[in-house]
């Protein structure tokens, strides 16, 4: 249970604890945090063309010293760029801002209707095959979504990148992705800084002498979900690694699964206009 990383659909290994970038400014700022993301141990790193901060994210995996191989790194293409072409343009751009010549995940942000889906999976694959990306995905994908995508996909995505926190479980689509074998991963896993919305896991930090966001998080991992904490502050971002010297009991797992609004803080994926 107290793995560190989990093997995707094809073999490739991810770390269970990634480090997201959203809303972290381009420049000084990404730079700073991810650079004290990575000298605190975190070595997965969750960004998008969207997020327009690929260039620090980049410049901080560099000034890191550490092996490239050792950063599972992710980026996403943007609604703007659906569609084959488009999107292997918007990868050439990711890669370029990014400075790397390969990306672990490259994922499709949000769902469209299905032919404009498909193409930009149809790019997917062919990065995939190219050996440009090491492993593919979507984002904000529902099953319906997700079973159009299964019929004409030849590749199966190995990811599906959607909001969940205890008060959104998306119970029917983890399971759906369970059976497919794709990977579920957690945005906003900390109810966007909210860790406080239930008194049950105050209750619960109480009981296990751990944070709010520390009970949060590590019920991710023990649900098998990868989860995506994003913070600026050193001091939280170590405090959100730090899951794996406790275990949240059966009764207590329960509890957290008990806690289920299906509350989205973010956008349903089918009403999006953006
Ligand atoms: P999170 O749920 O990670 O919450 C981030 C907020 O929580 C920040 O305000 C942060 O504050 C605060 N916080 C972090 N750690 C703690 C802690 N230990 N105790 C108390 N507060 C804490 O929200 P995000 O929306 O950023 O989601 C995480 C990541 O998921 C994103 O950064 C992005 O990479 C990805 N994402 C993907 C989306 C998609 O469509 N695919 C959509 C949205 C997000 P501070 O920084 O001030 O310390």
């Amino acid at each position: 249970m107290n793995k560190l990383v989990k093997v995707l659909s094809n073999g490739v290994e991810i770390p269970v604890i990634g480090f997201g970038t959203f809303k972290i400014p381009e420049g000084e700022d990404v730079i700073a945090a991810v650079s004290s993301a990575l000298e605190l141990g975190y070595r997965h790193i969750d960004t998008a063309a969207i997020y327009k901060n690929e260039r620090g994210v980049g410049e901080a995996i560099r000034m890191s010293g550490l092996d490239r191989s050792s950063i599972f790194l992710t980026t996403k293409v943007w609604n703007d760029d659906r569609g084959y072409e488009q999107t292997l343009a918007a990868f050439e751009a990711s890669i370029d801002r990014l400075g790397v010549d390969y990306l672990d995940l490259y994922l499709i942000h949000w769902p469209k209707e299905r032919e404009q889906n498909r193409e930009t999976w149809r790019a997917l694959e062919q990065l995939y095959r190219d050996g440009r990306v090491r492993s593919i995905g979507v984002s904000n994908f529902k099953e319906h979504h997700l079973s159009d995508l299964l019929e004409y996909a030849t590749i199966k995505p190995m990811v599906n990148q959607v909001e969940f926190h205890p008060l959104l479980q998306q119970t029917a689509l983890h399971e759906y992705c369970y059976g497919e074998q794709i990977e579920l991963e957690a945005w906003s896993p900390l109810m966007q800084g909210d860790v406080n919305a239930c008194p049950e896991v105050a209750m619960l930090a109480d009981v296990y002498d751990k944070s709010p966001a520390q009970i949060i998080l590590r019920w991710h991992v023990q649900k098998g979900i990868i989860t995506l904490p994003k913070t600026v502050t050193p001091a939280r971002m170590k405090e959100n690694l730090a899951v794996f010297d406790f275990s949240l009991s059966h009764e207590d797992m329960y509890l957290m699964n008990k806690l289920n609004r299906e509350k989205r803080i973010g956008p349903d994926p089918d009403e999006i206009t953006f």
